[in-house]
Parts: structure tokens; sequence; C-alpha cells
């Protein structure tokens, strides 16, 4: 018997197995995918998961290929509304760390066991002295039991968990294009940029190798076509002064799901799978990432002594799930600023964002969209 097991080999459980496993803890990892996953999500690394995961040299690793973001514009209308100064906050990593997801992952595998491919969970009951788990390996089904369980599976397993219609989810109807392209070298190569226009939002991203990730607004009811797609993100690039060819454009929807707890007996629910914030602010990941951080050395210690240390558990709960509220308030506001406007409302955001990146107002917004809101920060 597993003293704990993983379900889900995505970032956030592929953290939490290496932290595991670092502190001497028996862990196994129960993926359903055969292969890791491809597709790119997130781009930023924020510095109190850089902080975090510096003991155990993931940290290192990950600036090692990473581009470090010391600054963020606003810009509307090709003219600058205000500056976010990571640098100017006090923190021993002043910046936002950039690299795909792809990329991150490759680096938490390191620290970590093998995941045991191709076995979809499918059930966990609570026995008195651990948790017994169904599985389909491969169509095979496995039955095995484990001494405590995390549920790190996305929104995929959500219901592994929670009963249907016991965490509420909210669909938002804005739609976004997304595209990592190649852009060369170019003046603002270290600066994050968030153009807010009429039309909506465009961000501009720097990525590792002279690329940079671009997404924008997408009045609903567009063309799903890829073609089509590629034909408004270019539209929206070329607005913006972006001398950019899009490559391969995708698209995406954004939901916000905020489970009340996270902890059930044995039984634990971290990242995706407890919460999902609009990947407009770039926190999802991160506030993942903190929770298997933060849980690691409880569940090491309630191995190591065979008693569940309860009080500190309650005290991690009711923190990661503030931090979660905090993530997905900062998210929708994120959100709204991102919507196209009326020429007149449009006059009234831009006053609105001079005013909140000027100081003082400027550095808390730094800290907010640094991640300095999280409990754990
Ligand atoms: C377009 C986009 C951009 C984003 N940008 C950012 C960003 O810049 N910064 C940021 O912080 N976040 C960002 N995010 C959010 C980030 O991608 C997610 O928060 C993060 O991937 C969550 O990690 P996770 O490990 O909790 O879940 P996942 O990455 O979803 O991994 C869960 C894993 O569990 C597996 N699984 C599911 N169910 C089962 C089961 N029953 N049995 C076994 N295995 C199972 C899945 O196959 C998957 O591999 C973005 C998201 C999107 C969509």
């Amino acid at each position: 018997m597993a003293e704990v097991t993983v379900v889900g080999a995505g970032p956030v459980g592929m953290l939490l197995a290496g932290e595991l496993a670092r502190r001497g803890v028996e862990v196994d990892v129960l993926e359903r995918r055969p292969e890791p996953g491809g597709g790119s999500r997130a781009i930023g690394v924020h510095a109190p998961v850089l902080a975090a995961l510096e003991e155990s040299g993931v940290t290192e690793r990950l600036l090692a290929g990473a581009v470090r973001v010391r600054r963020g514009e606003a810009r509307s209308r090709g003219r600058l509304l205000g500056v976010v100064r990571f640098d100017r906050l006090s923190t021993r990593f002043p910046y936002v760390a950039t690299l795909p997801q792809a990329a991150t992952e490759a680096v938490l595998a390191e620290g970590a066991p093998q995941p045991l491919r191709g076995a979809h969970v499918t059930a966990l009951l609570a026995r008195p002295d651990g948790v017994h788990l169904r599985a389909g390996v491969l169509g095979r089904p496995i039955e095995r039991t484990s001494g405590l369980v995390v549920v790190a599976s996305g929104a995929g397993g959500r219901d592994l968990v929670y009963r249907p219609g016991a965490v509420a989810v909210r669909e938002y109807r804005d739609r976004y294009l997304m595209t990592d392209a190649e852009t060369g070298p170019r003046a603002d190569d270290e600066v994050a940029v968030v153009h807010l226009d009429r039309a909506g939002v465009l961000e501009s991203f720097p990525l590792p190798g002279g690329r940079r990730r671009f997404v924008t607004w997408d009045p609903p009811g567009g063309d799903t076509d890829p073609a089509e797609r590629t034909v408004r993100m270019r539209t929206a690039l070329s607005e913006r002064g972006e001398a950019v060819e899009p490559a391969a454009v995708s698209a995406f929807g954004v939901r916000r799901v905020v489970a009340p707890g996270m902890r059930n007996g044995r039984v634990f629910v971290i990242g995706d799978a407890a919460h999902e914030v609009s990947p407009i602010g770039g926190q999802g990941m991160n506030l993942g990432l903190l929770d298997a951080a933060t849980l690691a050395p409880l569940l090491a210690e309630w191995v190591r002594s065979g008693r569940s240390p309860d009080t500190e558990l309650s005290r991690w709960e009711k923190r990661r799930v503030a931090s979660a509220r905090a993530a997905a308030r900062l998210a929708a506001v994120n959100t709204a600023l991102g919507r196209a406007l009326p020429r007149t409302i449009d006059a009234a955001r831009r006053t609105g964002v001079r005013a909140m990146l000027a100081p003082p107002a400027g550095r808390l917004f730094a800290h907010a969209y640094a991640m300095g809101l999280d409990a754990d920060a």
C-alpha cells in the first residue's frame, strides 16, 4: 500500500509527488493520459512559487530556461497608460519567470516518481485505515488502497470528490484567441505588454527563444473555423501595431470555480480540481503549485508520525481557499477590464487604468499581480 497516491500528473500533482518523495514518503502517481499532454497553457511563474521551490532546486532549473519579466506596461491606442514594476517589489524574485507550461512540467517531472500512465481513477472509497481506489489501466480494472490520496486531476476528476452541484461553476461568455509566435529580438523583449483598446484586450508576453504569447479577446459568436480564427488574430495584432504572423491559433473560454473545502478525511484536493481562475491574470497554475508546496510538509509529517496534524491541516485549507478566492476576484477584474467597450466607456476605462497604475496604487497592483495577496506568499 502506497503511503500517498496522487491522482493526476499535471504540474500540481507532479510538484506534490516530488516534494513528498524528497521527504522520504512512498508516493504513487496515477495519470489517465498515456503520454504527457501537449498544448500550451500557463507561461508565468510568480515570485511566491519561486521562493517556495528554491530549497528543492526546482527554482534554479526553472529560471535556467525562463525569461525574467521585470516590468509590465498597459498601452492604449499605441500610448502608454501605466507601468507595473515587478522589479520594485520587496521580494527575493522581483520578476515573473516566463516559460511554456510543458517546460515547467518537464522540470517538475525530474524530481518526481514516474507516473503510472493510462491509469484512469474512477472511484475513491474511504476506509478506516486508508482510501480505496478504483482505476482502469489501459482498459483493465485495478483496485488498490493508499494511506492518503491527493486529487490533482484538474477539472476532469472533480467528481471523484465533490457531489454533483456541490461546487459552483461560473462560465463566462468571454472567449479568447491565443498564439505563441516567433518575434525575434525587439526592444520590449523582457516586458509584458497589455494593450487595452475599444476592441478589447491584447496581451503580449515574452517567452524564451525570441517568442511571445499573444492572447486577444474574441467577440462572441465568432466563426470557429481555424482559418477564420487566424484571420481575427492577425487583425487584432496588426491593429495594435504588432508585426507578427500568427502561427497555430487556439481558443479558450473562462470559468470561475472555488471549492469551499479541499479536504475530506484522508482525501485532499489541490490545483484546478479545487479551483479554476481565468487565465487572464495568469495565476491558476501558481495557485495550485502553492497548494502542493504547502501541503507536502504536512502530509510528510502525518506519514512520519502516524498522526494527522489536524490543526495545521485545517489552517492550510483555510489559507488555500482564501487564496483561491483572492485570485478569482483579481481574475474577474482582469476579465471585465479586457472586454470590448463602446467609445465613452472605453475612455473611462483608460482613465481608470491610468489611476490604478499610478503611484501609490500602482505598487499595490504590482503586488497583487505578482501573487502578493496569496496567504502563503
Ligand atoms: C490558455 C490557458 C493559459 C493559462 N495561462 C496560465 C498562466 O499564465 N499562469 C498560470 O498560473 N496558469 C495559467 N493557466 C492555468 C493552468 O494551465 C492550470 O491552472 C494548470 O494546468 C492546473 O494544473 P493541475 O495540475 O491542477 O491540472 P491539469 O494541468 O489539468 O492536470 C491534471 C492531470 O490529471 C489527469 N487526470 C484527470 N482526471 C484523472 C483521473 N480521473 N485519473 C487519473 N488522472 C486524471 C489529467 O489527464 C491531467 O494530466 C492557463 C490555462 C489556460 C487554459
